[in-house]
């Protein structure tokens, strides 16, 4: 009872503050209460059912079982009975601007596609995604204005240009990343970078199979230290077993690809918990082509005719398309590496270390906002539960990202970011798709307006 009151006393006092600058400012922060539905919080692995959340301004006030707390006096109160309600999501691994259907180039990387993958991203109840390693102007004047108030969609965040080695891994369309030859160039790279003020930093630690030439221990080394004297996270593209642990022994902050060429072992283990890394696994990145011809009941999603080219959706949707990434030559060492990647992502589940979403989305093949949820399918394939695979997509990205003081769970205190679904993901992943609503700072999205092409309706 004492907390109770304490609630509501807070809700007076909340209530009147708002009350008195809305005299200077003329807004009033509404009181919103959302009751009798499913919460899943992102905290407790139990969900709050017939719950009550009180929302005030864009703040969750109380959160309980109905019951529990009185709403307060005023509110605007939304019947939520049937529905489930997850934090909104967050996504640690994807690139945007870069593509105009499957044409993917320097060229298409303007303000406007910036704008739609950030709307592509929210349309699905991603409220946070970095886009990791390939940005440059107009993204950074896009976050500033977006920090500003005056962009909208999905919180992005940017890991600026990245690094790889000299003549070494390119990802495809972008010429100009940061590649050192020294430690002392590779630091001087990283504090320069650093003046662009980018959230987090990337490295590529890849040698394409053995074609390219890989950035070496000391140079990554010399960036990851570089990067932490300036409080800056730094996250690792890699493919081997032998360079993950050594990105770790460096103090690398979380892998953004699952291991693919062995399974790991204790040592892995030992050193992910022993340095904190967070293991973004990237499932659904890694099935890529995997998916056609069996797997494309994601093309019904009603989305899809709004994030797609109708002509790129034609391509996906075309038995010629499907059969021949069906065919494709490297078919059979792509099912390997994903099988690899499923049971090494069951071990890091089970071994405690945190797991967060990522999936490489960018394109028509891989739609943006959507390829998150598919994510959550991957991970639970590979033997995380429901629960586990939406705490892996909210507070997990949060805490790597360091704004879990105000996001990425539903608790008092935290901003009203969430997804409302139809259907409980809890009983069966993919009804994470089932979205009636997304709510940002404590007003729902006006989700029809994120779609950049079509309408929809065909
Ligand atoms: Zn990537």
């Amino acid at each position: 009872m004492k907390k109770w009151r304490y609630t509501l006393m807070l809700a007076a006092v909340f209530f009147l503050a708002s009350c008195q600058s809305a005299q200077q400012t003329n807004t009033v922060s509404e009181i919103i209460v959302i009751e009798g539905a499913t919460v899943i919080d992102g905290v407790s692995d139990t969900p709050i059912e017939d719950a009550i959340i009180v929302i005030v301004g864009d703040t969750i006030q109380s959160i309980g079982k109905r019951g529990s707390l009185e709403p307060p006096p005023g509110a605007r109160t939304i019947n939520a009975a049937g529905k489930t309600i997850l934090p909104g999501m967050f996504h640690l691994h994807g690139h945007v601007a870069m593509s105009e259907g499957f044409d993917r180039r320097m060229e298409n990387y303007t303000r406007e596609r910036i704008q739609r993958d950030a709307n592509s991203y929210l349309y699905y109840g991603i409220t946070h995604s970095i886009s990791l390693g390939l940005d440059q102007e107009p993204m950074l004047g896009f976050l500033a204005d977006q920090r500003a108030g005056r962009a909208g969609g999905a919180r992005l965040y940017s890991a600026g240009l990245g690094f790889a080695a000299k003549d070494g891994w390119q990802p495809a369309g972008v010429e100009e990343i940061n590649r050192p030859t020294t430690p002392e160039e590779a630091r001087a790279l990283v504090r320069k970078e650093l003046e662009k003020h980018p959230d987090v930093l990337k490295i590529w630690v890849d040698d394409r199979l053995g074609e390219l030439p890989k950035i070496t221990p000391e140079l990554y080394g010399a960036i990851i230290d570089e990067a932490h004297k300036n409080n800056v996270k730094v996250l690792a593209h890699m493919f081997y077993l032998e360079d993950a642990k050594e990105l770790m022994r460096r103090g690398v902050d979380a892998l953004a690809h699952s291991v693919r060429d062995k399974e790991v072992d204790e040592e892995f283990l030992a050193l992910a918990k022993e340095h904190g890394v967070t293991q973004v696994a990237t499932l659904v990145g890694h099935y890529g082509n995997l998916t056609y011809p069996q797997d494309t009941s994601f093309l019904d999603d009603p989305g899809v005719p709004l994030m797609v080219p109708a002509d790129a959706l034609e391509t996906l949707r075309s038995k010629e398309y499907q059969n021949q990434q069906a065919q494709s030559p490297t078919r059979e060492r792509s099912r390997r590496q994903y099988e690899t990647a499923l049971k090494n992502t069951a071990a890091i589940a089970a071994a405690g270390i945190p797991i967060a979403i990522g999936t490489d989305s960018s394109g028509a093949s891989r739609v943006q906002g959507l390829w998150e949820h598919r994510e959550m399918e991957h991970l639970v394939k590979a033997g995380l539960t429901p629960m586990q695979a939406i705490q892996a997509a909210t507070a997990n990205g949060a805490k790597l990202l360091g704004v879990d003081d105000k996001y990425g769970t539903l608790e008092p205190g935290k901003v009203a970011d969430f997804v409302v679904l139809n259907a409980n993901p809890l009983s069966d992943i993919t009804n994470s798709l089932q979205i009636d609503a997304v709510w940002m700072d404590g007003k729902p999205v006006n989700r029809a307006a994120l779609g950049h092409y079509g309408s929809g309706a065909n």
